[in-house]
């Protein structure tokens, strides 16, 4: 298998950091190929305007959507953008790891998504969902969240006090599917039940130790997992 990890956390030595070290490790011992794109190391630019492309449709306004299709017909995409764009093609399975910043993806993720999943290249002219242009491929979130496990129960508690505890957050499926939905299976990702690995800090190290055990448990058996459905919820 085919894996490109997606990894958007800033400090090499945080727990999202020791989540993609399991997991380019027990991969690649599987004999998967894996490619990373560790985004904070490669500074990746993650503002989308003109410096997406080498080409130029009309100069005097920006139709980001109008530009891409035209790059994609004229080879225009700037150097960063084609070789994530080429990563994405590549692989079977996808793995975004990353830390739940203000109930999303962080910024430097997002404007990956911005630049890369280009009008012409990840969408487009009818290309969508079933129809989508990477079906046949997988994808699964790996995240981290400050919040504890009950406070993204689906239903508040009633008898709540307002303080952290059930359901405080809401539904952690709720949350994740302008990603889940909105981005990964409109361009036709199968995708995978989300990893979540509920407030690391607030875990002794045997815990969090546990959680990289079970994550490295879990890809074992990846490839035989079974999609979720990410468009009743
Ligand atoms: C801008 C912003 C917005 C946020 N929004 C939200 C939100 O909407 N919802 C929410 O729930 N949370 C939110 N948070 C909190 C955030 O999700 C958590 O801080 C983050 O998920 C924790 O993951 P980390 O990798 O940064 O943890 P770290 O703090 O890096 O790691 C936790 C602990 O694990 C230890 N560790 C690292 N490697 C190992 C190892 N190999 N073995 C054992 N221990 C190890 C570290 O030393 C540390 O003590 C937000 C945070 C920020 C900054």
């Amino acid at each position: 298998m085919k894996v490109f990890i997606v990894h958007a956390h800033h400090e090499p030595k945080s727990f999202n950091g020791a989540l993609t070290q399991v997991a380019q490790k027990v991969l690649s011992s599987l004999g998967d190929e894996v490619k990373i794109s560790d985004l904070c190391a490669m500074k990746f630019d993650p503002v989308s305007d003109r410096r997406n492309f080498t080409t130029v449709k009309n100069p005097d306004y920006l139709k980001q959507q109008a530009e891409e299709m035209h790059a994609s017909e004229a080879n225009g995409f700037a150097p960063d953008i084609q070789g994530e764009i080429e990563k994405v093609r590549w692989c079977d399975l996808m793995i975004w790891q990353f830390p739940l910043w203000w109930f999303g993806v962080p910024a430097i993720l997002k404007g990956w998504v911005d630049r890369v999943f280009a009008m012409g290249q990840a969408y487009g002219q009818g290309r969508a969902y079933e129809k989508g242009v990477f079906r046949g491929k997988q994808a699964m979130l790996s995240i981290t969240t400050g919040g504890i496990a009950e406070a993204f129960a689906e239903k508040r508690h009633p008898l709540q006090e307002f303080r952290e505890g059930h359901g405080f957050h809401g539904d952690i499926y709720g949350i994740l599917r302008p990603i889940q939905r909105g981005i990964l299976s409109f361009t036709g990702f199968a995708v995978l039940r989300p990893h979540i690995v509920h407030a690391p800090v607030r875990l002794t190290d045997d815990e969090r130790r546990q959680c990289l055990d079970g994550y490295a448990e879990r890809l074992r058996g990846i490839a035989d997992e079974v999609p979720i459905d990410v468009g009743l919820y």
